[in-house]
Order: structure tokens, then C-alpha cells, then sequence
């Protein structure tokens, strides 16, 4: 069976002092939780290299959560994938809806930075919903489709791609979709993705879902068929509620 991955993806917060989030998680990585689940935290790109430090030897990864689709050059203000790396990141989250809507990015631009991210040896974290005029329309499978069919790049095997399903209307708004309705989307996600990357590495990626995961819904969520695991935005702020997140995996 697939080994869960929890994520936490800290957008635009995070000061020095808060790196004491990560080592607090650290210190609550026990043996059994290790057993089970590999965690991630995704900390801005100005905290990424202490936070990669200050994690060395807890067998947590970090994560970036975006990168520039260039190598390097002209292009101020942006950060390669190449710097991630060398910053100690593992992860690249790409195509966050908050980067979908808010700046513009459509499935080309995030399947070149998934890319990018691959020449930079970082697995990325593509991720993927819809909103809820979607849902509410019926379209829900058809758009998550679209999305997988547009940003995944062929030819990735299961440890170099990690999906994540984050319904638009359930990011920072206490919603989620039920039970039923996310082992409907990952089942299909799963389906959509062996068109891609080929059946046997698409029965190995983990789909992780993600949408106001908190730890008193995470044991229904994470039970649910072809949930390998969670994104968690606000809920990874806070050690006690991230490490009880994982231990629902
Ligand atoms: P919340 O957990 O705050 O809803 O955010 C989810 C998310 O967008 C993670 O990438």
C-alpha cells in the first residue's frame, strides 16, 4: 500500500521565530508516527534554508510552493526550482489555486514548472479543483480531468509525482466535500492519471487531499479509498494540530 504523505503548506506566513513550528513538529515525529506517515512543510521561500536546517536528522522534508518555470536569468523576483533544491526543499507545490487564480497561471504554465521541478530533482505537488459554481454545475470530474490532462507531464513514475485535490470552495473556508464525493474524485483522479503516466505508476502516486483539513475531520478524510495523504494550509500553523492531522493517516 501506498505510504501517506501530510504537507503543510504555510503560504504567505511565517517570521524566524516561527521556524520553532517546525522544530516543535519535529520533536512530535515519534517512532510510531514515523512508522506510518512521511511529512513535509512547505514554509515561504525566505524560511525555507533554516527551515530545511533546522530539520535535518527528523526525516521531515520541506517543500517549496511555487517556482519560476525559467532556469535562471532575467527574470527578477522569481525563484528556480534549481534554488529550492539547493535550499534543501524535496517538494515544489505547484499550481495552487491561490497561483491559478490570483496570478493568472493556466495548465501549460503550471505543467512547465512541474518540469522545472523535475530537472531540479524536486518531486512536485500539482495541484488541482474545482470551484464550486463547477460543482454545483455537475462539471467537479471534468474539470479536475482537464486540469490532470493539461499539468501533469507524461513519463513521471509514482516517487516523482505527488497530486493534490484542493476544492476551491473548501480551501480556508471550514467546508469540505463529503466523504463520498472525494473517493468519487480521487478514484477518477487515479483513473484520468494512468492515461498519462501509464497504469503502474499511477496506482503508486499519492493523491493527497486537501481543503480545510483539521484534526477533527482528518480521520474521515484520510480513510477514504485512494487518499494517500493531506495538504494543510491553516492547520500546519499549528504543530499540535499538524501532528494530530498525520496521526489520522
Ligand atoms: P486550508 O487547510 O487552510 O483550507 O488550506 C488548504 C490549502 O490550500 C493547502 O494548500
Amino acid at each position: 500500500s501506498i505510504r501517506p504523505l501530510v504537507a503543510g503548506n504555510w503560504k504567505m506566513n511565517g517570521l524566524k521565530a516561527d521556524l520553532a513550528i517546525a522544530t516543535e513538529v519535529a520533536r512530535g515525529y515519534d517512532a510510531a508516527l514515523k512508522a506510518a506517515v512521511d511529512l513535509a512543510i512547505c514554509p515561504p521561500a525566505t524560511l525555507l534554508f533554516p527551515a530545511s536546517a533546522a530539520l535535518i536528522g527528523s526525516r521531515i522534508a520541506t517543500g517549496g510552493q511555487d517556482c519560476s518555470v525559467q532556469p535562471s536569468g532575467a527574470f527578477t523576483g522569481e525563484v528556480s526550482a534549481a534554488m529550492l533544491a539547493d535550499a534543501g526543499a524535496a517538494f515544489c507545490i505547484v499550481g495552487h489555486s491561490e497561483r491559478r487564480t490570483l496570478h493568472g497561471e493556466g495548465n501549460a504554465t503550471v505543467r512547465a514548472k512541474a518540469e522545472a521541478a523535475r530537472k531540479a530533482l524536486l518531486v512536485p505537488i500539482i495541484c488541482v479543483g474545482e470551484t464550486r459554481e463547477e460543482r454545483e454545475a455537475g462539471k467537479a470530474l471534468a474539470v479536475v480531468r482537464k486540469q490532470l490532462k493539461g499539468s501533469v507531464p507524461e513519463g513521471l513514475d509514482a516517487a516523482s509525482l505527488v497530486i493534490a485535490y484542493e476544492p476551491v470552495w473548501a480551501i480556508g473556508t471550514g467546508l469540505t466535500p463529503t466523504a463520498d464525493d472525494v473517493a468519487e474524485m480521487h478514484a477518477s483522479i487515479r483513473w484520468d492519471l494512468a492515461r498519462i503516466v501509464g497504469k503502474a505508476a499511477a496506482a503508486g502516486v499519492r493523491l493527497l487531499y486537501g481543503g480545510s483539513v483539521k484534526p477533527s475531520n482528518a480521520a474521515e478524510l484520510m480513510n477514504v479509498a485512494n487518499v494517500d495523504g493531506a495538504l494543510v494550509g491553516g492547520a500546519s500553523l499549528k504543530a499540535e494540530e499538524f501532528l494530530a492531522i498525520a496521526r489520522a493517516c
